[in-house]
């Protein structure tokens, strides 16, 4: 076969422990999973529940790897997420089986122009531009559920420049990952490779150039970030 030009390479991600990669197939991820971040986002957590959007899979950037302010932003926030990558593909998948589908954990940032998130969502259009520009989902290796065990609960952080700026658990998601996994794969048939941002708790706030990121979940790699 021969294209017009050279086909972009796949994205994949390290695999902890591993000099094998982890081919990425989609990037969804969940939105309002954690109530006191859907209230610091002035929603009301009781009456809406979460929702999913997605990224260009080759949004990822490896871990340690600086990000560069994006454009058309003055508002750039960091969001710290549990990531899910799923190893083998299903639809209609049960909350009971959901966990069998699971490869691993990864720890991810969500990275938003929030001014433009809000402007879409006043004017009910979608978020695309907010949220699946170049490089705006820096993310750690995997670890195999075969190491770290399928996470339920344990801190996840976020540090700038050595200041907290968000801490909770992950006990505290409004759909668990078998309930995430199970209801999206009632939208989209999930796929092998697919990686899942499961949401970010609260005390989300604006990136300056120059600052330094370190992010973690308890049992997993810890994302270190820079903005240049
Ligand atoms: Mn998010």
């Amino acid at each position: 076969m021969t294209f017009v030009f050279a086909p972009p390479a796949a994205p994949s991600v390290d695999i902890a422990g591993s000099d094998a990669r982890f081919p990425v197939h989609r990037l969804y991820c969940v939105g309002r999973n954690y109530a006191a971040h859907a209230r610091e986002m002035g929603m009301d957590p009781e009456r809406e529940p979460p929702f999913f959007f997605s990224k260009p899979a080759d949004a990822l950037v490896p871990n340690g790897t600086a990000v560069p302010y994006p454009p058309r932003t003055t508002n750039l926030h960091h969001e710290i997420e549990l990531v899910v990558a799923i190893g083998r593909g299903g639809r209609n998948l049960p909350v009971a089986v959901a966990l069998e589908h699971v490869y691993g954990y990864a720890v991810g940032n969500d990275l938003t122009r929030r001014d433009l998130q809000f402007a879409a969502r006043e004017a009910g259009r979608p978020w695309d531009v907010a949220k699946g520009f170049d490089a705006s989902a820096p993310v750690t290796a995997i670890r195999p559920a075969t190491d770290v065990g399928h996470l339920s609960h344990g801190a996840i952080w976020l540090e700038v420049n050595g200041k907290p700026r968000q801490r909770a658990d992950l006990s505290d998601m409004i759909w668990s990952v078998p309930e995430i996994v199970a209801e999206l794969s009632t939208y989209f048939e999930l796929r092998a490779g697919d990686l899942i941002f499961t949401g970010t708790p609260e005390g989300v706030g604006a990136l300056e150039r120059g600052d330094s990121l370190v992010g973690g979940v308890d049992g997993l790699e810890t994302l270190r970030t820079t903005i240049v």
